[in-house]
């Protein structure tokens, strides 16, 4: 059976940045399972595994525009430390939700300046052309109810 809409597959990969550092896998872990066609995962790689099928493999560069966009310099904010009030002790790498008009936004802190702190609520890997190498595990069709819901139903699922 081949990955198409509407078919569920799990993968085995790696993500690896530009520099070869090592950014995810699924080693030690369960596969990835997500249902193809319904945005689960990003463009670029759903792109890629459309088609194949159980054993093959796949090494795949995807660059921003198709993975998690470019970086947005207007999500990169320096605020008043004051905007911080009760946390004692603020640290480059430390993340917080930030309320935005748009809703909450998950903030990671890039900068601790005196009287200010610099957060960043771009996506950690916006920006970043990705190395994904792939294999295929399994495919199979999707529930009538995983099609509703858009998404793969499986242990650790909640409802
Ligand atoms: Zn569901």
């Amino acid at each position: 059976m081949q990955i198409s809409d509407k078919k569920v597959a799990s993968i085995n990969y790696n993500l690896k940045n530009d520099a070869g550092e090592l950014l995810d896998s699924s080693e030690g872990a369960e596969p990835l399972v997500y249902l193809q066609g319904a945005g689960n995962i990003i463009p670029g790689l759903e792109k890629a595994l459309e088609s194949k099928q159980v054993g093959d493999t796949l090494e795949v560069t995807i660059a921003p525009e198709e993975a998690y966009g470019p970086v947005h310099e207007e999500m990169i904010q320096t605020v008043p430390r004051d905007a911080f009030d009760g946390v004692e002790d603020i640290d480059v790498g430390m993340s917080f939700q930030a309320e935005t008009a748009n809703g909450p936004v998950s903030v990671v802190v890039v900068g601790v300046e005196e009287d200010t702190v610099t957060v960043d609520g771009n996506h950690p890997l916006a920006g970043q052309t990705l190395h994904f190498y792939v294999e295929v595990v399994e495919v199979r069709e999707a529930s009538a109810e995983e099609l509703q819901h858009g998404h793969v139903h499986g242990p650790g699922c909640n409802h």
